[in-house]
């Protein structure tokens, strides 16, 4: 079900009930895992707090029971799995019942329909079909939804358009990253994807992204763009979506149970303070998940929303807790540098964060794309634009960075979720 009033607008204390209840279930089913097996035995829930005595798992903890450690459910019982993009590292596998993908569908369903989109839109689906979750997890949400959908998958940016004018995509589900590329290619081809598709609503998830970018993306493309947060080992896309309102995105705790904890010493913190995002599922069956530790630092807020939705919502993630450099003893999220480096007007579509060794001293290097009219403009403009760059940088993240300003489409880019951070500090010191 895509729209369903009574769930998205349930009061606080019925919330807490439902979730407790369902609490209870997943701890009985996971029991039957034999990873959570020992960790359970003596773990009884009678209050929503009684969470707090159940042990984090990580990411590790699902690589060290690779691959059937923490499925609860004989495997006949599983009808697909999924696995991580393994941006940092091995990949996890995460299995799913008939009725978890329902339940996924019909999540990826409700996302969609509370930004506005209709059974009549036409939705163009860029991201890769296959382990990664977001293909197959949008794909069928909006079928759900009843929309017209092309499994177009990433890349081929002359075929995305083409399938885009011709079918009269209305919605389109994009990295950030990718969806800056892809306008470059509108250009190339002498189009304005404002005048020339039917495009009006955007959903950007699976990688950090800031929202200076999302409004880069709205205003190139003449639409509205939603942010979209998943994590395969929750299902995918469909965990926490933007609504109409653009002001952090509702996270659905019917199914997931939300915490933030300090990263260092675990301490679950208050509603508003920053941490890492830790997260239960509440009703998947063939592979529950207790108190993971998604490593993404975000916070809760628990302000009413003005859309009417009472599920609380999370801040737009910051970065991972291990994406943080520490430059000189100074620490940094490359968030912040997109975020400082996206205000400048003549910044282009895409920058690099380069760090290095030079007498024992780190050294970050910071390579940005800027317009076609400013490389080429006079050197003094050219100038001036480092220097404010520098100076901004500098009043951001405490350290000084050293600015290149390049041509425009010069840094190589990455096909799937962007890298624009390369540390060459430990391949120097070897
Ligand atoms: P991997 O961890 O290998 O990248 P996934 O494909 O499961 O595997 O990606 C999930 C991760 O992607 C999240 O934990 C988060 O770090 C990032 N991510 C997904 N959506 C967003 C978003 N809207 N904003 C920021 N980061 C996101
Ligand atoms: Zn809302």
């Amino acid at each position: 079900m895509y729209w369903d009033k009574e769930i998205e607008t349930i009061s606080a204390s019925d919330l807490k009930q439902e979730q407790l209840q369902n609490l209870k279930k997943t701890v009985q089913n996971a029991k039957k895992s034999t990873y959570y097996k020992n960790i359970l035995d003596k773990i009884n829930i009678n209050t929503l707090d009684d969470i707090e005595n159940i042990p984090f798992t990580s990411k590790q903890d699902l690589r060290d029971h690779f691959p059937y450690g923490l499925l609860a459910k004989d495997l006949t019982e599983s009808v697909r799995l999924h696995s991580s993009s393994g941006t940092t590292g091995n990949p996890t596998v995460v299995f799913h019942t008939k009725e978890d993908i329902n339940q996924w569908a019909d999540l990826v369903a409700r996302c969609m329909y509370m930004t506005g989109v209709r059974k009549t839109d036409v939705f163009q689906n860029t991201m890769g079909y296959g382990l990664f979750t977001g293909g197959l997890g949008f794909h069928y949400g909006a079928e759900e939804l009843g929309m017209l959908t092309i499994p177009v998958g990433p890349g081929n940016s002359k075929r995305q358009i083409w399938f885009m004018q011709e079918f009269g995509t209305t919605a389109i589900h994009i990295l950030p990253s990718y969806a800056i590329h892809l306008y470059s290619y509108f250009e190339k081809m002498g189009l304005d994807p404002k005048k020339d598709t039917s495009l009006k609503t955007a959903f950007l998830g699976a990688e950090p992204h800031t929202d200076a970018l999302r409004k880069e993306i709205e205003k190139l493309y003449g639409i509205k763009a939603f942010n979209s947060y998943g994590l395969s080992e929750m299902c995918g896309p469909g965990v926490a979506f933007e609504c109409l309102e653009q002001d952090d995105m509702h996270i659905w705790e019917d199914h997931f149970y939300a915490e933030i904890i300090d990263p260092e010493t675990g301490e679950v913190l208050p509603d508003g303070e920053e941490g890492e995002l830790v997260l239960t599922t509440l009703k998947r069956a063939a592979m529950p998940l207790l108190r993971y530790r998604t490593r993404d630092l975000s916070s809760i807020i628990s302000e009413p929303c003005k859309c009417g939705r009472t599920h609380r919502r999370i801040a737009r993630i910051k970065g991972r807790s291990d994406d943080m450099l520490i430059i000189n003893g100074v620490n940094i999220f490359p968030m912040q540098i997109e975020k400082t480096v996206m205000q400048f007007p003549g910044v282009g579509n895409n920058y690099h964060i380069e760090i290095k060794k030079e007498d024992h001293m780190d050294r970050i290097n910071i390579l940005i794309e800027v317009h076609e009219e400013i490389f080429n403009g006079t050197l003094s403009k050219l100038d001036q634009l480092k220097k404010q760059i520098i100076e901004a940088l500098k009043a951001e993240c405490g350290v000084r960075p050293i600015v290149k300003l390049v041509e425009p489409e010069s840094l190589p880019i990455n096909e799937g979720k962007a890298k624009r951070v390369f540390d060459l500090r430990d391949k120097e010191e070897n």
